[in-house]
């Protein structure tokens, strides 16, 4: 028998699924014949990504427009899956974004509200809710929640950013805890440099700034995180990954980086 166990015919729910490390994890759960719930704000990258997963690989979606922040939207969302899907075995905590990379003292607290409240708490949003419709469907479920290397220690300008991925590390943490005598597992997948539009989005648009970001390094790709939540998803009921930390081969943590040609 497989080792791994088979993720055919189970319900994922990915949120910030509209790009990046969000829509890869899609395509690789579909790729395995799970059915897929996903939502982020953009509803046209959801539509066309729902096109391509059900044309390829002939699983059932579910796709909505929803802003993590809002508590009515998740709850909205979440009370629209249809029947034949409202069972969700794994939920991957993806939607997130950093903004801004100035020392705290000049930041802008509405970058700050914005991370928070996307991070942490877009993030606590879904894990209640999608908690209790386990629960109460005695699901054999998971939560996997996407921290960052930056939840485990700070960064030059990134204390904001870093500080809400603390908080996902903790909050991990924490459901593990709460879970323990439920079928439930809980786990935090921290990257590091991952290319995706994190950096466009982080500095507001500025595409030659963020593209320094990886210059002289092979960052992870989109892929190469969802290979990783596919991995842990799939391992045997018994088995919990807590934390998996990730980085590119010439990266080590957050500070310290070693770039080509420097
Ligand atoms: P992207 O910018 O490519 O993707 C971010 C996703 O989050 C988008 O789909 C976006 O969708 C969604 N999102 C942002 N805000 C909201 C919101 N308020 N409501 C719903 N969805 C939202 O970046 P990544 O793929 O890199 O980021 C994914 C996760 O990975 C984040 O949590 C990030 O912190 C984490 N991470 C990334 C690293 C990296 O180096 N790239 C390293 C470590 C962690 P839309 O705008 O359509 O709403």
């Amino acid at each position: 028998m497989d080792y791994f166990r088979s993720l055919r015919g189970k319900n994922v729910l990915v949120t910030g699924a509209s790009s990046g490390i969000g829509e890869a994890c899609v395509k690789a759960f579909a790729r395995e014949g799970a059915n897929l719930i996903f939502c982020a704000r953009n509803i046209d990258k959801l539509k066309y990504l729902e096109n391509e997963i059900t044309d390829k690989y002939r699983v059932k979606t579910f796709i909505g427009k929803v802003d993590v922040r809002s508590l009515e939207q998740v709850n909205h969302f979440l009370a629209s899956i249809p029947d034949e899907l409202s069972k969700i075995d794994i939920l991957v905590n993806n939607a997130g974004l950093a903004l801004g990379l100035e020392k705290f003292y000049e930041g802008d607290p509405d970058d700050w509200d914005t991370m928070i409240d996307t991070n942490i708490k877009g993030l606590l949003y879904f894990s209640k809710n999608v908690a209790n419709i386990m629960l109460k469907n005695n699901t054999r479920g998971h939560i996997i929640n996407i921290g960052s290397i930056a939840g485990l220690g700070a960064y030059p300008g990134g204390a904001v950013y870093c500080a809400t991925k603390a908080a996902v590390r903790i909050l991990t943490d924490g459901m593990r805890i709460d879970l323990v005598d439920k079928p439930i597992k809980v786990s935090n997948i921290a990257p590091g440099m991952t290319e995706t539009n994190f950096s466009n989005t982080r500095f507001h648009g500025d595409n030659e700034r963020a593209k320094k970001v990886y210059k002289g390094i092979k960052p992870l790709s989109a892929e190469d995180i969802a290979e990783i939540v596919l991995f842990t998803a799939k391992l045997p009921e018994h088995v919990q990954i807590g934390e998996l930390t990730v980085t590119p081969l010439h990266q080590s943590n957050s500070m310290v980086i070693f770039r080509e040609n420097e």
